[in-house]
């Protein structure tokens, strides 16, 4: 199918596009397209107005300076390959091989993956892990947004109208940290997947951060799990008295895909094997 017929302005600025964006309520933005042009092809969403922003200086690249700051125009390719950064944070690069295949890592955005809130895109629960900010801008200015209080609901965000992602930042990334995600055909959207992030002192665990996806309509923090951790030896018996403790905080969804005691199945193995993994690091 076609999409139906439609506007269509490159933004020249991030002042421009916003202005656009505020002033018709029938305008979207548009950045990698992975996400957007399927839709409007498939008539699943209709707007007058399509505003391109890929072209905005200043919404791209990736800097591991001092925070780590990716821009919203950062593809997913980008930030697997910046050798600087897989260094700095070896999480986000392991997470962005991990999301779909060659093509669309090419084009999509993390910018885009955040503002659509698929339930099952992979960024929010690393970012979520991390503690990343969401910084946005639009008419009434800058804000930074906790990634846990960005995703609303399924395809919900945080962003008001006429705002836009500009970029994320993390600033701390932990060494110890871990994404696992299984899905029936690599590079398919995660059946279950879950990040971890882990830091001991001493040997016993002085914070932990785990967040998963699968199990409900959004992203979720495991905050019962985390909380089984708290100042505890980091050992297999934690790791899995963790997992026991995620696996009963959660009423997963019983769908076509996989059932709802399948899924808390696998969320108790991957929490286990994600907590191995980070502290591995
Ligand atoms: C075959 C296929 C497989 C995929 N598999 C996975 C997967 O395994 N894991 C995964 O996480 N994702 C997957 N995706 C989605 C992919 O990651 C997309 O790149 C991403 O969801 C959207 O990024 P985009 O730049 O293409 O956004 P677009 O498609 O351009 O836009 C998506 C939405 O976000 C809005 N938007 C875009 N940029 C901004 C911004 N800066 N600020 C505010 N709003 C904005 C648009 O208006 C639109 O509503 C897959 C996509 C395809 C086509």
């Amino acid at each position: 199918m076609f999409p139906p017929e439609l506007d269509y302005v490159r933004a020249r600025s991030l002042d421009e596009a916003i202005g656009v964006l505020a002033s018709r309520e029938d305008a979207v933005p548009i950045a990698g397209g992975q996400s957007l042009v399927p839709l409007l092809k498939l008539r699943a969403v209709s707007p007058g107005l399509l505003v391109d922003i890929r072209g905005l200086k200043g919404l791209g690249g990736v800097d591991v300076g001092g925070p780590i700051r990716i821009g919203a125009l950062a593809t997913h390719g980008d930030i697997e390959g910046h050798a600087e950064l897989r260094a700095r944070c070896p999480v986000m690069a392991e997470a962005a091989s991990k999301i779909a295949d060659v093509q669309v890592r090419s084009f999509g955005t993390v910018g885009g993956s955040l503002a659509h809130a698929d339930p099952l895109a992979d960024w929010p629960p690393v970012l979520m892990a991390l503690d990343a900010e969401v910084h946005v801008h639009g008419p009434s200015g800058s804000r930074a947004i906790p990634m846990g209080d960005f995703v609303r609901g399924p395809y919900t965000t945080a962003l008001e109208r006429g705002e836009l992602v500009t970029g994320i930042v993390v600033r701390d990334c932990p060494r110890g940290a871990a994404y696992l995600k299984y899905a029936y055909r690599h590079g398919d959207f995660a059946v279950v997947a879950v990040a971890a992030a882990l830091r001991a002192d001493g040997g016993h665990v002085s914070e932990a951060r785990l967040a998963a996806i699968g199990v409900a309509d959004r992203p979720l923090r495991l905050g019962q799990a985390e909380a089984r951790l708290a100042g505890v030896p980091v050992s297999e018996d934690a790791f899995a008295d963790a997992a026991e403790a995620a696996a009963r905080s959660v009423s997963p969804p019983d769908d076509h895909r996989a059932s709802s005691g399948y899924r808390r199945a696998l969320l108790a193995t991957l929490v286990k094997r994600a907590l191995r993994a980070a502290a591995g690091r």
